[in-house]
């Protein structure tokens, strides 16, 4: 077989390589002993798989490979976060950040190289897109990030426990290879994380939504960040095909499906002069009145492409006392790893954007900068002309 279609173990779910083990004739048990290898023990060598027969392994090592991505550079920052860049098989690159607090460890990873959604204030989006992960390119983040963190070892203390799908990319538009993924962190033979701590994040694909129903049960997160329609199709432009409504009652169903009382989290990108105003907490208290929920507030994080700003700390603290008042359960995500550009919408990677979307932002960006100049240094140039010149750049 040639290297291309040889399937990569790394990616398949416990189910998908069962079935492939089973195809070639070996017992079932052997599934479970290959995902402790690979996953539990940080394997990839077939020799090494000693209680394994010497056929079974001489068979798959030529018929399967084992590959994580490749890791292209590590950064790490002073508080204990680290940002690993890793490559992909598109030849783009993605990122992912381990953030250590406390008795945690989340692990923050990328579902997409680039991602179609372009919310305004995401720095990801701005890059274009250029492909989904593999589900082997998604599990494979934890996978490095344990053998970088040394957690492998027999005996050493699991420091991811937290999976946070809020890296580049929209999971639920790579829903088969992020579900494949999903089962690896919630199986006791590979990862053996809790469903609470294994967090979908979504800007609102309601049909991914719909379809996470009955396929897995790990905890659900929605980017809000606006408290009405008008204002929502301005931040995230999926929403003028998914309106909140839809949205809310999509996510709503999902948490009746688990049979469970466990909220989704409700995620709020606070933009100064944009949606951090306090009418907009208290329609956004109105709106979440009847839809059990934890609120996550996230000061917006700059970078050069964008013009939004932070929001000042007392609208911050008014924000969030507005939905405290009205009986919401709020937490405020306080900004790590900005020295090593890791915090939300801060991930970029190198995406070989396939649309012409990247082209189309730094456009742009280029007749801001260059209308700026313009109208600083003559004053009198119109706006419009201005514009236009900088655009013919
Ligand atoms: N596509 C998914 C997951 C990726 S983003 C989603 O939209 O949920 C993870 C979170 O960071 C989202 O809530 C996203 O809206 C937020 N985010 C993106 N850019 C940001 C920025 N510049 N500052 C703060 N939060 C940002």
């Amino acid at each position: 077989m040639t290297q291309a279609v040889r399937p990569n173990l790394l990616g398949l779910s416990p189910a998908k390589l069962s079935s492939l083990l089973e195809g070639m004739g070996e017992k079932p048990f052997r599934a479970r002993q290959i995902l402790r290898w690979i996953h539990q023990r940080g394997e990839l060598d077939f020799k090494a798989m000693t209680d394994i027969s010497l056929s079974c392994r001489e068979r798959l090592a030529r018929e399967t490979r084992l590959e994580p991505p490749p890791l292209r550079s590590r950064h790490d920052a002073g508080d204990g976060c680290v940002k690993w860049v890793l490559g992909t098989a598109s030849g783009s690159s993605v990122e992912m950040v381990y953030i250590p607090e406390g008795g945690r460890g989340t692990l923050c990873i990328s579902s997409q190289a680039g991602c179609t959604l372009d919310c305004s204030f995401c720095a990801t989006g701005k890059q274009g897109f250029d492909s989904n992960l593999t589900a082997a390119e998604i599990i494979g983040q934890i996978w490095l990030a344990r053998r970088e963190l040394d957690s492998f070892a027999s005996g050493a203390e699991a420091r991811v426990t937290n999976v946070v799908f809020m890296g580049m990319g929209e999971p639920l538009l790579n829903f088969e290879n992020v579900m494949d993924a999903v089962d690896l962190l919630l199986d006791d033979l590979a990862y053996g994380l809790s469903k609470r701590r294994v967090t979908i994040s979504t800007a609102g694909v309601v049909p991914g939504i719909e379809r996470m129903r009955g396929r897995t049960d790990a905890a659900l997160a929605i980017s809000l960040h606006a408290p009405n329609d008008e204002l929502r199709n301005e931040l995230v432009p999926l929403n003028r095909k998914y309106p909140i409504a839809a949205l809310l009652e999509a996510a709503r169903n999902y948490m009746a499906g688990l049979g469970e009382k466990r909220p989704p989290l409700i995620e709020y990108t606070l933009i100064r002069g944009v949606n951090d105003h306090r009418r907009h907490a208290r329609e956004l208290a109105a709106l979440l009145r009847d839809f059990p929920c934890k609120i996550n507030l996230i000061p917006f994080n700059e970078f050069s492409a964008s013009e939004y700003r932070r929001p000042s700390g007392s609208s911050l603290g008014n924000f969030r006392e507005i939905l405290r008042q009205a009986g919401h359960t709020v937490t405020v995500r306080t900004t790590r790893a900005d020295e090593i550009a890791a915090a939300c919408g801060q991930l970029v990677g190198a995406v070989r954007d396939q649309t012409r979307r990247s082209e189309r932002h730094r456009r742009r960006e280029q007749a801001g900068i260059a209308e700026k100049n313009l109208i600083a240094g003559f004053g009198s140039r119109s706006r419009e002309a201005a514009t236009r010149e900088g655009e013919a750049r």
